[in-house]
This record gives C-alpha cells, structure tokens and sequence, in this order.
C-alpha cells in the first residue's frame, strides 16, 4: 500500500464517519423531539382529565378550559374555583400513573382573588428522593382566573432515560470507531515497520557489500600473485583488508548489540574515570578519516571535574559515533568542536559540527531505532540509522540525558552525565 492510497483511505475513512456521527446525531435529536412531543400531549390528556374530574366533583356544567404550554416544563389548566390541594394532588397523581407518566411533578393553585400562587407541593413519581432544584423559573399565567400548574423539573432526564435504544446504538457506533481508528493505527504502524525493515535491509546490503568486495578484490589479488615482488603494495592489501574486516565487525557488533537492547541486557562495567582522557582518546581513533576529508576537531575541555562514573568502551563509542556523525553529515571540511562545563551536578558533552543540519521536527525522531532522515532513498550517505539509537540507550543507561540542538549551520549534540560524588 502507498502513502497515498493510505492517505486517501483515512481522509475517506474521516469523512464517512463524520458522516455517521452527524446522521446519527440528527435521528437522536429527532427521537427526542418526537418523544417530547408524545410527552406533552400524554400530559395535556392527563391534565385535560383532571380538569374534567374536578368539574365533576364541583358539579361544574361548563367547559374544560384548554391545558397550556406555559414553558417547556410547566402546563397550566384554568379551574372555576379554587382547589384543596390535596385533592388536586391526587387526581393528578392518579392521572399520571395511569398513564405511565413517571416522573417528579411539582403542582401549584393560582388563587385569583388574593393574586398568590397558594400552594407549592411535589410528588416524586420517579421513585427516587426528590430534591426540588433551586432557582426554578415557573412563569405566571396571565390568566386572571383561578388555575393550577403542573412542573416536570427532571422532564429532559426522564426523556432522554427514555431513549435506551439509541444510546446503545450510540454506544456500539462509538466502539466501531475505535475498533476503527485501532485498525487505522495498525496499519499506519505496520506500513511504518516494513519501511523500516526494507530501509534496514538496502542499507545493510549497502554498508556490507564494499568491505566484502575491497576484501574479495584484495585477497584474489594477493593470491594471484600480481603483487609478489612489490612488499609495500602488498603490506597495502593486506592493510586494507584488516580494515575492511574491521570496519565489517563494528557493523555487525552494531546489529547485534542492538538485539541486546531489545532484551534490556545493557551490561555497564562502571569505573571512575576521567572523561577528557576518553575524549582525546576518541577523537585521535577518528583522525585518519579527519585527515581524508580535510577536517579538525577543536577541544575546549573545560569541566573542572571530569571524573564520571561510566563504562569506558562504551562512553568512547558514545563519542565515537556523534564524531562519525559529524564527519559523515557535512558536505564540506568538517570542524567539529567538542567543549565540556560542570553543570547541575554533572558534566556536560558538546559535539558542534559545521554539517548538513537536522530539521526540527525531525530531531526527536533521529534517536529511533533504525530512523533515518529521509534523503529521497539516495545512499550518499551510509548508516543503518541505529547510531544516535544506540548513544541515547547508553546515556540513559548511565542516568545521563542527550538533546540535540541544529540549525542550517550544524548541529550540537550535549550528552550529560552525572559526576561521580565522593
Ligand atoms: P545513521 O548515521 O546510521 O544513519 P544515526 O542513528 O547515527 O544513524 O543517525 C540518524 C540520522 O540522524 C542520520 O540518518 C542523519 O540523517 C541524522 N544525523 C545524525 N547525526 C547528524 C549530524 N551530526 N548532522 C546532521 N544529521 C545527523
């Protein structure tokens, strides 16, 4: 699968389900609506038929008034006469449960003669401890006869208790999606792996087909005897293929060590040593391929105590590879600088390079195992991108930290590590 076609698959994906969400959304809101719309006229009914039994029992002749809507919450049916409140209680419960209209209902009589809401009691229908909400805005009717009120604080709850099918189709959407983006992120995880793996793959192919054919082509020269009688060429060949095999192991020890991290056995052999004296080491095994791309290495070793607890082969290979590093990624003649301070308890390692720079938001990336930065699949450049991986395993190994800062003009890396306390 490309790129592109992964793209286009999220971007499709993204807009079907916002496709859904929205539908989905819609129906509910209409659901609701519609369930209210049944609530209110349930209640009218309920009301209606209360009105009518209060009539009976005053043996009222005339009308029902009409119930209305005063509020989305509050209804209001006119009555000829003031009423016991009792007895308005219990028709309206009466009414209510046969209609199954089980929710809290407060109710209030509207006494025309003394202007007053005379009454304010509640029923809690739900079946569960009723707290009347504070700051409820029960409009006035602007009738000027006598009337009761009905209030349905929890109406918007009890609805939507109601609507028990759509949250579960809500909720089952819901785990599609994440069932969904999961599916998404393996797969972006997967496309991410098998790059790797075939980037990991040219470029081993790369890195270890020239030492075996400098060595091949050496070693069939010696034995063809073309070079018996000159000793000097000969001491060339054989140099060259002790380096290669060399350079040959480092690779391999560079993979294998890396299997070595997958399984945390970082083994560290810690001693006290001096940090400047590893430095210079370092940096003269680096200076044969200085000399061949015309570079330097200027030392500002400052820190006033350099002695850290650490394993010295492995700290010389931290240096080690930010020197490679330095030197590989320059185009021009490389001047590196490597300067020390004591700071926070600990010393810290600059590397400065005058190199080809790290883009910053890929300079979190570059201690990934086998991250490269992408250079349009031209190897101009080799490397297995395990290097900065293996540094920064080994600083934190030692309880030390690694950033990188860079701009156009370079890079510098600043390990620190903490100073052994006495
Ligand atoms: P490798 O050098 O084998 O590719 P590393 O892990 O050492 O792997 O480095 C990862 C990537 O970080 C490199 O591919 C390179 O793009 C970038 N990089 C590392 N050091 C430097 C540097 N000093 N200057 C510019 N880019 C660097």
């Amino acid at each position: 699968m490309t790129r592109r076609t992964i793209r286009t698959i999220i971007l499709l994906a993204t807009i079907s389900i916002a496709g859904l969400v929205l539908t989905q959304l819609f129906w509910m809101d209409k659901a609701f609506e519609l369930r209210e719309r049944e609530f209110d006229d349930n209640v009218t009914a309920a009301l209606r038929e209360v009105g009518l039994q209060i009539k009976d029992i005053n043996k009222d002749s005339s009308e029902v008034a009409p119930v209305r809507k005063l509020s989305r919450n509050y209804f209001v049916v006119a009555t000829s006469d003031t009423l016991h409140p009792y007895l308005l209680e219990s028709l309206l419960e009466n009414e209510f449960r046969t209609r199954n209209i089980l929710t809290d209902f407060e109710y209030n009589i509207y006494d025309c003669f003394t202007d007053s809401l005379v009454f304010d009691g509640f029923v809690a229908l739900s079946g569960q401890e009723y707290e009347r909400p504070t700051e409820v805005e029960i409009p006035r009717s602007d009738s000027d006869s006598h009337y009761f009120g009905v209030y349905f604080p929890d109406k918007q709850n009890y609805l939507s208790g109601q609507m028990g099918l759509w949250l579960l189709s809500s909720g089952i959407l819901l785990m599609v999606f994440a069932f969904f983006a999961y599916t998404l992120a393996v797969i972006v995880k997967q496309k991410r792996l098998s790059e790797i793996k075939s980037d990991f793959i040219n470029n081993m192919t790369h890195e270890f087909k020239t030492p075996i054919s400098t060595i091949s082509a050496s070693s069939d020269l010696l034995m063809s005897g073309a070079v018996e009688a000159d000793a000097a060429k000969r001491q060339r060949y054989y140099r060259m293929i002790h380096d290669e095999s060399d350079r040959l192991r480092l690779q391999v020890e560079k993979v294998l060590q890396m299997a070595q991290f997958d399984r945390s056995e970082i083994d560290l052999n810690l001693v006290d040593a001096d940090l400047h004296q590893l430095i210079r080491k370092a940096t003269a095994s680096v200076q044969i391929l200085l000399d061949e791309r015309k570079g330097s290495i200027g030392l500002e070793l400052n820190a006033t105590d350099p002695i850290s607890s650490v394993d010295e082969l492995h700290f010389s290979n931290i240096i080690r590879n930010l020197l490679d590093n330095a030197i590989k990624y320059c185009k021009h003649e490389p001047r590196i600088v490597i300067s020390t301070g004591n700071i926070r308890q600990g010393i810290a390692i600059r590397v400065s390079d005058n190199g080809i720079g790290i883009p910053t938001k890929l300079q979190r990336e570059i201690f990934g195992k086998f991250y490269r930065v992408p250079t349009g699949n031209v190897h101009n450049v080799k490397g297995f991108g395990l290097g900065l991986f293996y540094v920064k395993s080994l600083v934190k190994a030692h309880g030390g930290t690694i950033v990188v800062e860079s701009g156009d003009n370079g890079s510098t890396f600043v390990v620190w590590l903490p100073t052994s306390r006495k």
